[in-house]
């Protein structure tokens, strides 16, 4: 990657080469992670690259005392409640998830006052502050297993309908009250757009991922999270052809890490232009100690790492 270079997605100018910022990541005790969702020059500079999940227990287990977290608000916050002894810089501070954004805490006391004996479970696609509120957190690849284990037969399932949803159909035995939030990009496709690419493509696997709406996730071939869209494709036999119900970034990674398969985006704009903010530039300046740390109240921060722990646990 050369110097003055415009990145896939976003207008990245950086006077650093990819080289030089690995240089300067190093002199600073810095590790850069970069979610499958950033642009590919953004997961190509980092020293780690993951879902949201591996991307907190990569920042856990890492030895850098500075987190450069390339991705949207509440994951850098995970990482912080995680390693709070850790600097976390996410170097576009205004890269968030409207999904998050959704529901506050005051949403979840009110939702513990309507049902007290349910459980609080909250997809990791939140706040720090809803974090704090809840029983337990969750990431797709585990809800069911989360919701499984839990004693109570009632869990308030938060903030994602979809996800939601799609848990509650695989564990009859509870009854499930959910938040009506949902992420504005997987929520986009619909049933006419499985239809219409299963006519374009017949010989596609068509893979999606449990944001998805009911509808789509019924009509896929195979639901899982980001990590389990990625293997799946790339562990098939050369030549295989898929449809990817996700965002774009990892149909991007797809052409890196499988290009022996053929991948195509389920829809046009699947699209998260939050993930798409930060840019090289905001890389050199968070390196550089321009760009203010993630902070947290403590207690907000205990709270928020109960919750984690235990999903960790299970
Ligand atoms: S893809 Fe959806 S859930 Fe993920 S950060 Fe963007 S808006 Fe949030």
């Amino acid at each position: 990657m050369t110097s003055a270079t415009v990145s896939a997605g976003t207008a990245t100018v950086t006077s650093m080469t990819t080289n030089e910022l690995r240089a300067l990541a190093e002199r600073r005790d810095a590790l850069i992670l970069a979610h499958y969702y950033q642009t590919t020059d953004i997961q190509q500079l980092a020293g780690a690259v993951g879902d949201s999940f591996e991307l907190a227990k990569m920042a856990a287990s890492a030895p850098q005392k500075t987190l450069i977290f390339c991705g949207v608000r509440f994951m850098a916050e995970s990482a912080k409640i995680l390693c709070p002894e850790k600097t976390v810089i996410l170097p576009a501070p205004d890269a968030g998830c409207p999904m998050a954004d959704m529901i506050t805490p005051e949403d979840v006391r009110k939702l513990r006052e309507d049902h007290p004996n349910a459980a609080v479970m909250a997809y990791i696609n939140t706040s720090a502050a809803v974090k704090a509120e809840c029983d337990i957190c969750c990431t797709s690849s585990s809800a069911v297993r989360i919701a499984e284990s839990l004693a109570e037969n009632e869990i308030i399932f938060l903030p994602d309908q979809n996800l939601g949803g799609y848990v509650a159909e695989r564990v009859p035995g509870k009854t499930f009250y959910l938040f009506d939030g949902y992420c504005p990009v997987h929520h986009r496709a619909g049933a006419e757009d499985v239809l219409a690419v299963r006519k374009a493509r017949p010989g596609a696997r068509l893979l999606v991922h449990p944001e998805c709406r009911p509808e789509v996730v019924k009509l896929a071939d195979g639901v899982g999270s980001t990590s389990w869209i990625l293997r799946e494709a790339e562990t098939a036999p050369p030549g295989s052809e898929f449809v990817i119900g996700t965002e774009v970034g990892v149909v991007e990674r797809l052409q890196i890490t499988a290009p022996e398969q053929t991948c195509f985006l389920l829809r046009a704009g699947f699209v998260c232009p939050n993930m798409k903010k930060t840019s090289l530039q905001d890389v050199e300046k968070a390196l550089r100690g321009e760009v203010p740390e993630i902070t947290l109240a403590q207690d907000v921060m205990d709270a928020a790492r109960a919750s984690l722990v235990r999903m960790m646990a299970v």
